[in-house]
C-alpha cells in the first residue's frame, strides 16, 4: 500500500481563512500547496510555515491558467477579495476570481480526480427577504449594485461548481460562509471587527455606519474551519450554511468592542453603504444534522482573543501599538 500523503491545494492561502486552513491541513499530516497572489492575502500570514517539508507557497493569480504535477486529493478555492471595501477597491479581479478562477480550480480538481470544496458566502443571500437564511433561500441580490461584483461572481461559482459536479460527475462541496472574525483578518481590509479593534485601540470613534440596526451574525475562526473540515470530509454535495446563529446589531456590537478593549472611544455615525444588508444569521439546521457541528465560542471570548491579537499585530509592525491616554 502506497504511503503517499494526502495532498490539498488552497487557493488563497495566504489569506485569513486559507492560512488557517494550511495549518489544520499541515497539523492532519497532509501536503499543502498554497497559491495566492496575494493581492489581499498576506506572507506574514504563512511566515511560520515556510521552512515546513509538506507545505508549498506559489504565488499566482489563480484566474489564469495553473499547472501543477504533483497528485491531488483535494481542491479547495478560497481565494477571492472578501471584503466589502476590498472588493470595491478590485471589482475586475473580484469577479475574475470567483468566476475564471473557479472555472480554473474545477478544472484542475477533474484531472487530478480530486474532491473539490468552493468557499462560498452568505453574499449570495444578498439582502435577505428571509430571515434567518436558509440554504433552499435563493437570496435578493442586486446584479449591478457595488456589492454584485462578489455576490454574482460567488452565485456564478456555485453554480459552475454544480454544472461539474452533475456533468462530469465531480466531488464537489460548496460553504456558504457567514461572517466570520480572528487572528490574521487584516487590520485595514474595511470590515467591521478589524475597523472597530483598530479604532477602540487607537481611541478613535467608532465609526457605525447608519444607525446601527442592521444585524450580522459573527462566527470565531476556529469553529469555522472545524465546520469546513467536517464538510470536507463529508459526503453533503449541496450548500451547507456555516456560521454563528448569535445575531447582533451592529451597534451592540461596537459597545461590546468598547467594554471589552477598555476604550476611551465614542461611536460615530456614518451613512450606511449602498446594499448592505439589514439583517443576516445563519440557519444551520442542515450543518448540525449533517455534519453534527455546531459553533463553539461564545463572541465575548472570540473577541477578547482577536482584540489580544490586534494589539500584538500593531505593536510588532511598529505602527505605534497601542496609544496610552
Ligand atoms: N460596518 C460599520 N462600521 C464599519 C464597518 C462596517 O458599521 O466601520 C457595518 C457594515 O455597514 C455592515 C456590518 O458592519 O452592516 C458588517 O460589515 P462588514 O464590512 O464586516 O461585512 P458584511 O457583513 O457587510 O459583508
Amino acid at each position: 500500500m502506497s504511503s503517499r500523503k494526502k495532498t490539498v491545494v488552497v487557493t488563497g492561502g495566504a489569506g485569513f481563512l486559507g492560512s488557517h486552513l494550511c495549518d489544520r491541513f499541515l497539523a492532519e499530516d497532509m501536503k499543502v500547496f498554497c497559491v495566492d497572489n496575494l493581492i489581499t492575502g498576506n506572507l506574514l500570514n504563512i511566515e511560520h510555515l515556510k521552512d515546513e517539508r509538506n507545505f508549498r507557497f506559489i504565488q499566482h493569480d489563480i484566474s489564469k491558467e495553473f499547472r501543477l504535477g504533483d497528485k491531488v486529493d483535494y481542491v479547495l478555492h478560497f481565494a477571492s477579495p472578501a471584503s466589502p471595501v476590498d472588493y470595491l477597491n478590485y471589482p475586475i479581479p473580484t469577479l475574475k476570481v470567483g468566476a475564471l478562477g473557479s472555472h480554473i480550480t474545477l478544472g484542475l480538481a477533474k484531472l487530478k480526480k480530486a474532491r473539490y470544496l468552493l468557499a462560498s458566502t452568505s453574499e449570495v443571500y444578498g439582502d435577505p427577504q428571509v430571515h434567518p437564511q436558509k440554504e433552499s433561500y435563493w437570496g435578493h441580490v442586486n446584479p449591478i449594485g457595488p456589492r454584485g461584483v462578489y455576490d454574482e461572481a460567488k452565485r456564478f461559482a456555485e453554480a459552475i461548481t454544480m454544472a461539474y459536479y452533475r456533468y462530469h460527475g465531480l466531488d464537489t462541496r460548496i460553504v456558504r460562509i457567514f461572517n466570520t472574525y480572528g487572528p490574521r483578518m487584516r487590520i485595514n481590509d474595511g470590515r467591521v471587527v478589524p475597523n472597530f479593534i483598530h479604532q477602540a485601540l487607537y481611541h478613535k470613534p467608532l465609526t457605525v455606519y447608519g444607525r446601527g440596526t442592521q444585524t450580522r451574525s459573527f462566527c470565531y475562526y476556529t469553529d469555522l474551519i472545524e465546520g469546513i473540515v467536517r464538510l470536507l470530509k463529508s459526503n453533503v454535495t449541496m450548500p451547507i450554511n456555516i456560521g454563528n446563529a448569535d445575531e447582533f446589531t451592529i451597534l451592540r456590537f461596537a459597545q461590546l468592542v468598547v467594554r471589552l478593549s477598555h476604550t476611551q472611544s465614542k461611536i460615530v455615525y456614518q451613512s450606511l453603504p449602498q446594499d448592505d444588508p439589514k439583517q443576516r444569521q445563519p440557519d444551520i439546521t442542515l450543518a448540525k444534522r449533517y455534519l453534527r457541528w455546531s459553533p463553539k465560542v461564545k463572541l465575548e471570548d472570540g473577541l477578547k482573543k482577536t482584540i489580544r491579537w490586534f494589539e500584538g499585530r500593531l505593536s510588532t509592525a511598529g505602527v505605534g501599538g497601542r496609544k496610552k491616554i
